[in-house]
């Protein structure tokens, strides 16, 4: 094992929650060391080449991939340390255990910010392992960044925003997308991406789902059924087209392992994907000085982990004795944001869930149930 290194502020993870989070941290005076597996910065951001609606605090109308090299760039203007092609393999106390330039070594941290995001949910049927089934951000990954089509007659399942904007990008790169298989009665996703999807010609079935997919050494058919108010498949309803690539939206789950490892309190929350650290109005969770944000601490959207990443890192900046007076008005200014975002018919679920994870971590105290 290689040497032994000593921060202010480390930050796992360089998607928008965890770019943000340095940022911030590095705006309060911390020295930041930002530690990420990828050969460049910027998490999900990096493939989404659609421009971002909303606000301008938020990027609007700026493509993912670019707001992704401007913070990347910040970054960098403010002297954040970023470990790119590193991996944080564990956490000892508030060391970190991390893997890089082809050797292991530590990082002790007055203060860490886990900012690792959520990983794709898998679906089991007949046929799930052939060549050709792959989840949304994999098949994002291959054409938004590598400029490969991994298929060229593909079905999606799940019609939430990922499976929509997905469908639209492969038909963008020229794929043949059939439909859209959604097994809830209603579409998931945004008005706005489902109707760019109908204008295109893409049917949404609702109520369906996937029963089977055939082929020999690679993916060839898939077989589709509506389903009945108890959510089983309805004899005589199947259809089977002949496809090359099924593509899996289903859900994404908070990457947790190292909170976990860490000792933090956890609860289950359906909203939110699964199972999210408890975690105060600071994103710091039961353990004192370990901070959550973005898609770890529950999963939403990219401008939700911007501002509980801003959270994150001028609390974890505080906690390392950094900042001044002005930090609280900063964090109640982001708070104030998140808020906003978390308005409406879509951000109102995710508000309620997210205050039971603050009361759940109001109820511990110190890593230890009262
Ligand atoms: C397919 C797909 C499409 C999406 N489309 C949109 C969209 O159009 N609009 C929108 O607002 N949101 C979209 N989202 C959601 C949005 O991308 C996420 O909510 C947002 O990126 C979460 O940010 P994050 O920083 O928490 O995580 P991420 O962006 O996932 O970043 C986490 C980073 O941490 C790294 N990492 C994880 N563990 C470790 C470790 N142990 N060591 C080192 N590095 C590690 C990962 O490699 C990654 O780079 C989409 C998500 C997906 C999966």
């Amino acid at each position: 094992m290689a040497g032994a290194e000593v921060t202010e502020v480390a930050v796992v993870g360089g998607g928008p929650a965890g770019l943000s989070a340095a940022l911030a941290a590095r705006r309060a005076g911390a020295d930041v060391v930002l530690i990420d597996e990828n050969a460049v910065p910027g998490g999900q951001l990096r493939k989404q080449i659609h421009k971002f609606f909303g606000s301008r605090a938020h990027h609007a109308g700026v493509r993912g991939f670019r707001i992704a090299a401007e913070l990347g760039a910040a970054c960098r203007a403010q002297g954040v340390a970023l470990w790119m092609d590193t991996v944080a393999y564990g956490l000892f106390d508030h060391t970190l255990g991390v893997a890089r330039e082809g050797t292991t070594s530590t990082l002790t941290a007055r203060s860490i910010v886990l900012a690792t995001g959520a990983g794709e949910n898998a679906l089991a049927f007949p046929g799930c392992t052939l060549p050709g089934v792959m989840g949304a951000g994999a098949v994002q990954t291959f054409v938004n960044l590598h400029r490969v089509l991994p298929g060229r007659r593909a079905l999606m399942v799940g019609a939430g925003n990922v499976g929509l904007i997905v469908s639209y990008q492969l038909l963008q790169a020229g794929a043949e997308v059939l439909g859209v298989v959604e097994a809830a009665p209603h579409i998931g996703g945004y008005a706005v991406h489902a109707a760019k999807l109908r204008r295109a010609g893409v049917p949404i079935w609702t109520r369906h789902t996937v029963l089977a997919a055939a082929g020999g050494r690679e993916l060839e058919a898939v077989t589709i059924a509506a389903l009945d108010d108890n959510g089983r498949p309805v004899r005589g309803s199947e259809q089977t087209f002949a496809v090359d690539l099924i593509c899996l939206a289903v859900g994404l789950t908070p990457l947790t392992e190292l909170a976990w490892q860490a000792g933090c309190r956890f609860a289950y929350s359906g909203p939110l994907g699964g199972h999210v650290p408890l975690h105060n109005a600071d994103m710091e969770t039961t353990v004192p000085g370990l901070f959550v944000a973005g898609d770890a601490a529950g999963v939403e959207e990219a401008s939700t982990a911007l501002e509980e990443g801003c959270l994150a890192g001028l609390a974890a900046a505080a906690f390392a004795g950094r900042g001044g007076p002005e930090l609280e008005a900063e964090k109640e200014a982001a708070r104030r944001r998140l808020e906003a975002l978390r308005s409406g018919p879509f951000g109102g679920g995710r508000r309620r869930a997210q205050e039971e994870i603050v009361k759940g971590w109001l109820k511990c105290s110190g890593g230890r149930w009262q």
